[in-house]
């Protein structure tokens, strides 16, 4: 399915195995994320808590 990056706006074609795929079809009109800017906003999420680097292990765990 065809997808447009909510924050870099590139368009991308996701398949099942894409972790936000049911996501999107479940909720149409959801907004996709992709992996690049998905990095960049965790960066920045651990940049701003200030977290140390074993609790942003734990904290990727859960998000996981
Ligand atoms: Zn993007």
């Amino acid at each position: 399915m065809e997808v447009h990056c909510f924050f870099c706006k590139k368009d991308y074609s996701i398949t099942r195995s894409d972790p936000q795929y049911i996501k999107l079809v479940q909720n149409r009109g959801g907004s996709y994320v992709c992996k690049s800017c998905n990095q960049s906003m965790q960066r920045d999420a651990q940049a701003s808590t200030g977290l140390h680097p074993d609790q942003i292990d734990a904290y990727d765990k859960f998000l996981k």
